[in-house]
């Protein structure tokens, strides 16, 4: 019934390429490769992709640049392939518009788990930038109730504030991906919020894994993608 997915993977490092091409191939999906970004762009434009894996350092054009025309035209997903210390060009990616990135040397269930998230929301959101909620999320014993905003840990009520509550229901409504700092900044606190709202979102941070993790130190619901932002699990509903 259903076709295929088309994954489009721009990555000049060979092995990495056939290693993407092989998961992914195993895995139902088409694969079209390039290894420049010129070949890149044009295989976009007509290869009609359900997503793309972009690498960042590409020999002729900068990956971010690829991402900004991309987003000139299309709100198709784009997962950034990157090395593990490029913190900052991790932040430019997702703020230039990539939904997600995943840090070399990945593994292939980390690989598929970011694909299936990326094209869950794309689908979800109608293609469109916004998220709908969906009406629940479930992950190993945490249940929030976004229409009644009830938040349960082991059936037991967790009392939020009305922040934490905020910050919570963003990083759920978008389970599996990273969010950035400046995203969920300019998400709950507005265009407005300045360097102080980095501290007030820490100190929250703070008070909700308290209140959430067994130990605050290894949380299991929600991790910090240091230099980058928060990831909440992907829900199992
Ligand atoms: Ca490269």
């Amino acid at each position: 019934m259903n076709l295929k997915p088309t994954v489009i993977v721009i990555e000049d490092e060979k092995s990495i390429c056939s290693f993407i091409e092989t998961t992914l191939t195993a895995h139902q999906y088409k694969v079209l490769a390039a290894a420049t970004g010129q070949e890149g762009l044009s295989l976009i434009t007509s290869g009609f992709p359900d997503l793309i894996l972009l690498d960042l350092g590409l020999p002729d054009i900068d990956g971010l640049d690829i991402i900004r025309q991309v987003r000139g035209w299309s709100v198709i997903p784009i997962i950034v392939i990157s090395a593990r210390t490029q913190e900052n060009e991790k932040v430019l990616a997702l703020d230039s518009g990539a939904d997600d990135y995943i840090t070399k040397p990945f593994g292939t269930s980390e690989l598929l788990a970011r694909i299936r998230t990326a094209l869950r929301h794309h689908h979800l959101n109608g293609g469109g930038a916004l998220t709908r909620p969906e009406p629940v999320y479930s992950f190993d014993g945490l249940n929030i109730d976004f229409s009644k905003r009830l938040v349960t840990l082991n059936d037991e009520e967790i009392h939020l504030t009305q922040i934490e509550y905020k910050l919570v229901s963003l990083l759920a409504k978008n389970a599996g991906r990273v969010l950035t700092y400046d995203y969920i900044i300019n998400h709950i606190w507005g265009p407005y919020a300045d360097n102080n709202n980095n501290q007030i979102l820490r100190v929250n941070m703070a008070h909700i894994r308290r209140k959430l993790e067994a130990n605050p130190a290894e949380p299991h619901y929600i991790f910090t993608e240091i230099g980058v932002g928060y990831r909440m699990r992907e829900s199992q509903v």
